[in-house]
């Protein structure tokens, strides 16, 4: 080992004889953009969770390339590209239905501190990363990253696989580790905390323990990060077919009460009850949901998450003489208000979420025309499906939900329907400005 810190580290180089990575798995929009970049005489890699989830046999949920071009020249190569970011600079290049994100080598910070050329990286007080665009070589590239197994490059010259943090080898025992000092690139980036919980999720990892360490003691540094990319991370976590074990993970290092305080005090204060188990079994359901390809909602994950809150704060208004539907209404403004001082949530999300939950004390309304008016609803589906939820977790009437799916199938047979599709065909049109007057919330 050398003692001069500027000497570089050589990388293990994995040759393609001895990964199973092969470029029919990767796809031809990445493939070529890393072939325009080394023909224009640029180093270009595959790097990060394509890699990772090529290694390990999954599917990538989309391609990161790295490269020592800078953002503009990058920009020069490809007349689809745009460049984003101010934190983090980068690329990306549109193709129809996917974007490649084209990243220029990063220094660590060690290596921009070095170079007193650190007007590009920005800390704040605590240690904070608020800009990160000083470039660097593939080497400290692979140090600023996150994980050992997302600093593993593919390089398109000869298809071999460099590693300079062990990734393959943490890869290979189902281990995540942060690279450096944990606390400090929490502190640099308090984000990874999110991440470290996603990534062992997503892969059935387990944290090294130094990785893990310091999670619960630093998840308040969470409080720092923008509502907007925590809703992002939120999204990550949760919608994409592994939402319970996340939730599990984001409880388990005290990192839930961050993200959703209100919620979190309900399940503390009932811990065995109805409430835990319901967001259990709404997440599961989203979670068989993804893996059958059907669509799911940030509006539908959002109520689940926030019901309890919003229905204790809807049951106190009751109490005052206000009407359920009511009441629901005004309890879940005030708790999407305060929440989304923590997670930003779009309103075109917040809007659907609180129709869902003004539809839920109509299901009780058996009589009359009331029922086919509720099924030509446009949110009847979701508003159903979240009762179906309330009831398998003991908080709805089970009898009540198991009605609603007769109704539903008699309705569905009367007009030679599918089940699922608004069933009351003839009755939706006019129905349907009612209700959207009816439920619209001013802006
Ligand atoms: P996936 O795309 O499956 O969610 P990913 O690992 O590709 O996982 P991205 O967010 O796409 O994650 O980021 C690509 C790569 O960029 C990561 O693998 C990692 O090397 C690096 N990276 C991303 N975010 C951070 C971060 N906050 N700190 C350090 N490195 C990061
Ligand atoms: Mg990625």
């Amino acid at each position: 080992m050398s003692t001069q810190e500027s000497s570089p580290i050589s990388p293990s180089i994995i040759s393609r004889a001895d990964h199973n990575i092969s470029r029919t798995h990767i796809s031809e929009n990445a493939l070529k953009v890393l072939y325009r970049l080394k023909s224009a005489g640029y180093e270009s890699y595959l790097v990060g969770g394509g890699v990772r989830d090529l290694l390990l046999g999954r599917e990538p949920k989309d391609f990161d390339i790295a490269t020592d071009a800078s953002p503009e020249e990058v920009h020069k190569l490809f007349r689809n590209c745009r460049l984003i970011g101010r934190r983090f600079r980068l690329a990306h290049v549109h193709f129809s239905g996917e974007i490649i994100e084209v990243a220029t080598f990063r220094a660590t910070q060690e290596a921009a501190h070095d170079e007193e050329d650190g007007a590009d990286i920005a800390l704040d007080g605590g240690g904070r990363i608020l800009r990160d665009n000083v470039y660097g070589t593939l080497e400290q590239d692979a140090f600023r990253r996150d994980f050992t197994v997302n600093a593993l490059y593919y390089d398109i010259r000869d298809f071999s696989l460099r590693d300079y943090v062990g990734g393959l080898a943490d890869l290979r025992a189902g281990v995540l580790r942060l690279i450096g000092d944990p606390e400090t690139r929490y502190r640099e980036d308090p984000v990874r905390m999110l991440r470290a919980v996603r990534f062992a999720a997503k892969l059935g990892f387990r944290l090294h323990p130094h990785t893990e360490l310091p999670l619960r003691r630093l998840s308040p540094l969470l409080g720092d990060i923008p509502p907007a990319r925590l809703f992002e991370e939120i999204l990550k976590l949760f919608l994409y077919g592994f939402g319970l074990q996340a939730f599990e993970g984001l409880r388990h290092y005290g990192l839930f009460a961050r993200l959703f305080p209100r919620a979190d005090a309900a399940l503390t204060a009932e811990e065995q009850g109805f409430p835990l188990t319901f967001i259990a079994k709404a997440l599961a359901s989203t979670d068989a949901r993804v893996s059958e390809d059907k669509p799911v909602t940030p509006a539908f994950l959002f109520a689940t998450l926030l019901w309890e809150p919003v229905r204790r704060q809807a049951a106190a208004l009751e109490i005052q003489g206000v009407s359920a539907g009511e009441a629901l209404r005004r309890a879940a403004g005030e708790i999407i208000a305060e929440q989304i001082t923590h997670v930003a949530l779009p309103r075109r999300f917040a809007a659907p979420m609180i129709e869902i939950y003004q539809m839920q004390p109509r299901f009780m309304q058996r009589t009359g025309k009331r029922p086919l008016r509720l099924l030509a609803h446009p949110r009847f589906r979701a508003a159903y499906d979240f009762l179906v939820l309330r009831a398998a977790a003991g908080e709805a009437d089970k009898e009540l939900a198991d009605w609603w799916m007769r109704i539903q199938d008699n309705a569905a047979g009367e007009q030679h329907d599918l089940p699922g599709a608004t069933p009351v065909r003839s009755r939706r049109r006019p129905r349907r400005g009612r209700h959207r007057h009816e439920t619209s919330q001013p802006a």
